[in-house]
């Protein structure tokens, strides 16, 4: 990916060097250089200034050039090493005077500098004309260019070796001095951290009235020249302000004294370095380190010419600059589109990949089969531990049957993962999700809660295209089974077996219910406190001819879809009174609990119905408790209300089933009339291994016992988990330690045996 960040640091180079941008930053980048570098003159050059003091000392400008012939005596005779001037001598003065400076020279020697420039002969014309000293000077004089070019800004950063004037190579002024070898049409960058305040100045003055020590010149190179503002003469350099162009020409030397003839490398190796770095840096595996090492090299790209620029070498970072900050922008462009990309597909709560990244993995797969797993037992903790840890248990589950299955799992909802496989590849899928479901019956560990994550799974075939539709399948599936205690289901498109199944069973039932299919199975319910069996829960049973015993939760909810609840009820109803009454005259009291569907608290019959098969069987009220589930009585509020207040009327006792798995308070609870609660078994299941469903348990006996109800836990299986709840106070235990749900016959013939052996 970081690839593309390669390719544009390269452009960018190129386009940069190619168009010469950003010579700004480059000279911006020098100056601050400059200013970090800088150092102090060589000490080897001296400026005799024509200074304001100078000027007014001896009045009447210009003067006459009888007093440069001093100052050339001066020097010679303290030893001065050369003599450079930066004064135009391009026209003639008097006579008498130029002839004194013209003996001077000669005496000197010749080896006295007079300076030439190039100019253009007018405003507008193309041609060049060079200035040249009057040529009675010219015999005894070197000759020296003092051309200052300024860049287009008008600031002084270049200088030259030398130019052609006329056809004919000459050297400038400083090169002469530094006594370099020149050659012309080439420049060289002033070296600007050379501190242009530590270079010797001596007033003109001073030096033509002897008033300068010999030391002061002896072996020095002197350039004479124009300080004073007066004079103009004077130009803007990088990082210095304004300097007198004569300051420049010293600069100008210094630079070559101190380092020779500047090789100006170009942009090229730098570009390239950064180059190389960036690719390097394709390896970096973590953002951030990438991110942190893209930025360092950006940061410190500006300060690498420096340790160039003090040996002698000048280096343009602007096009490594660039390209480093584009190949940077262009990295953290793909990281922020990766991330943009990574949130679309991933379930942020669990870090697991989500629905549409199955959809993405499964649309190149011809057939599949789509397991989904629901943990609906999870998610109903969600309400008390938060959705942060069931998405982390989640999290947990997944990376169990990843390591099973070697396959990516998603989670496609709350409550469910989900992943393909090779269609029809399971020869035993039953032992196959049986297995599954033992791999995931331990419980998992999120901040110190263990959770039951014990799923359901369902199964849908078909195409891989079609994967969103397969996982509402499968999810169909698996909460189907979920309802009747198995493992696993397959989803079989429209599932019009389904279908067809459920219209037999309506068909068949009002029969079943003459015919004995159908009877009434009765669990013990035991009181704690009496340490005994005081009342039985009546729970209907089904057994077909032909398919066996069918679960009550897979027909109980058909029968109240179609309306027949009534029927079902008062059936049921019917028998518990009659057997209740029939121990009672075997001398056997015992209370029995009825389960209500929700769906007959909107009906008004309910409590005549209720009302007459008291009276029919003669049982007192108090011996009846109405089992109704905590989402019934929540669904439609009003009309609860008003059937319990009825059924409360008649005498019988009311108690809240399947507590737990709805999403009531108990506050709200409250306002039902109920004197029990019943503690879903789900939790009581767990209240030995899991800390999770002992805190709820514990809290929802004590909250219970101090709004006067009584408590049963429904689904002890054994004795540990017996033990727990008589610790916790539970008042009553139901379930499978206490007796397991049976015929009416053999649970009066157990009421029996204990009542004898009492
Ligand atoms: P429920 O009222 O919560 O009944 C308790 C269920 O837990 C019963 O399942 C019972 O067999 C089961 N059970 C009891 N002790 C244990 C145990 O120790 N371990 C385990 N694993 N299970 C235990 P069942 O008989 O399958 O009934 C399921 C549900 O069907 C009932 O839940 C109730 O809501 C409904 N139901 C049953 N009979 C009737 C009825 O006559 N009318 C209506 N409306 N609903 C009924
Ligand atoms: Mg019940
Ligand atoms: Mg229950």
């Amino acid at each position: 990916m970081r690839w593309c960040a390669v390719a544009v640091a390269v452009l960018i180079s190129i386009a940069s060097v190619l168009w010469g941008s950003g010579t700004g930053i480059e000279s911006a980048a020098r100056t601050l250089r400059d200013g970090w570098r800088t150092h102090p003159a060589s000490g080897d050059v001296i400026v005799v200034e024509i200074d304001a003091k100078s000027v007014r000392a001896l009045n009447h400008w210009p003067w006459p050039r009888g007093l440069y012939a001093t100052a050339i005596d001066r020097l010679q005779a303290d030893s001065a090493r050369s003599i450079g001037f930066d004064i135009d001598f391009s026209s003639p003065s008097q006579p008498a005077e130029d002839e004194r400076f013209a003996a001077a020279l000669r005496r000197a020697g010749g080896s006295v500098i007079l300076p030439t420039f190039r100019q253009r002969a007018d405003a507008q014309g193309e041609a060049w004309i060079e200035s040249l000293p009057i040529p009675s000077l010219r015999p005894f004089a070197f000759l020296a260019a003092v051309n200052v070019m300024p860049d287009v800004d008008g600031v002084v950063r270049h200088y030259p070796l030398g130019i052609s004037s006329a056809g004919a190579p000459r050297p400038s002024i400083a090169a002469m001095l530094a006594e370099t070898d020149a050659g012309t049409g080439r420049s060289f960058p002033i070296d600007y951290a050379i501190d242009p305040t530590t270079i010797t100045r001596v007033s003109f003055v001073d030096l033509v009235t002897g008033r300068v020590p010999r030391a002061q010149i002896a072996g020095k190179r002197v350039l004479i020249g124009a300080t004073a503002i007066e004079l103009g003469d004077r130009y803007p350099v990088p990082g210095r302000g304004i300097l007198p162009g004569v300051i420049v020409q010293a600069l100008a030397t210094e630079t070559l004294i101190q380092k020779g003839i500047c090789v100006s490398l170009g942009s090229w190796p730098l570009a390239a370095a950064a180059i190389l770095i960036v690719f390097l840096l394709t390896r970096a595996r973590d953002e951030r380190i990438w991110l942190a090492a893209m930025s360092a090299l950006a940061l410190s790209l500006p300060i690498v010419p420096m340790p160039f620029a003090g040996a002698g070498f000048e280096i343009d970072m602007v096009p490594a600059l660039f390209a480093t900050l584009g190949a940077l922008a262009a990295g953290v462009a793909m990281i922020v589109y990766a991330e943009l990309h990574h949130r679309r597909f991933v379930d942020l709560e669990s870090g697991l990949p989500n629905a549409l990244a199955l959809e993405h993995a499964a649309r190149d797969l011809a057939s599949i089969d789509l397991t989904v797993a629901r943990f609906d037992r999870l998610t109903e903790m969600t309400a008390a531990v938060g959705s942060a840890v069931s998405a982390q248990a989640l999290r947990q589950i997944a990376h169990r049957l990843e390591a099973t299955l070697k396959t990516a799992i998603y989670r496609i909802d709350d409550s469910s993962l989900a992943w393909p496989s090779a269609g029809g590849k399971l020869d035993d899928e039953d032992g196959h999700y049986i297995g599954l479901g033992a791999i995931l019956r331990s419980p998992v560990v999120v901040n110190d809660l263990s959770l039951d994550a014990s799923p359901t799974f369902g199964v849908a075939s078909g195409d891989g295209r079609e994967a969103s539709k397969l996982a509402a399948g499968a999810t169909i599936a698996a909460k189907r089974i979920r309802a009747t205690g198995g493992r696993w289901d397959r989803y079989v498109d429209g599932d019009s077996d389904v279908r067809l199944w459920k219209l037999s069973l309506l068909s068949e039932f009002a029969a079943a219910l003459g015919s004995g299919d159908i009877w009434i199975a009765y669990q013990p319910k035991y009181d704690v406190t009496l340490g005994r069996i005081t009342a039985t829960e009546a729970l209907i049973r089904w057994r077909h001819p032909s398919r066996g015993a069918i679960p009550p939760d897979s027909f109980i909810p058909l029968i109240e879809e179609e309306g027949r609840a009534a029927e079902l009820t008062a059936f049921v109803l019917n028998q518990a009174l009659q057997d209740v009454a029939a121990w009672q005259r075997q001398g056997l009291s015992i209370g029995v609990a009825v389960n209500l569907s929700a769906t007959l608290l909107g009906d008004a019959s309910l409590v005549p119905m209720v009302r007459s098969a008291l009276e029919r069987h003669a049982v007192q009220p108090a011996m009846l408790t109405l089992e109704l589930t905590e989402s019934a009585v929540i669904a439609d509020a009003e009309a609860a209300s008003g059937a319990l207040s009825g059924l409360k009327a008649l005498g019988l006792k009311l108690s809240i089933d399947d507590y737990g798995t709805g999403q009531s308070t108990l506050g709200y609870l409250k306002r039902v009339p109920a004197s029990e609660l019943k503690i879903d078994k789900s939790f009581v299941q767990g209240v030995v291994s899991n800390s999770g469903d002992r805190l709820l348990v514990q809290s929802t006996i004590e909250l219970a016992h101090a709004k006067g109800m009584t408590v049963v836990a429904e689904g002890v299986e054994d004795q540990a988990c017996f033990d727990m709840l008589a610790s916790m106070n539970c008042d009553t235990i139901q379930g499978w330690f206490t007796g397991k749900p049976m015929a009416a016959a053999d649970f009066a013939m157990q009421l029996r045996e204990i009542a004898q052996a009492a």
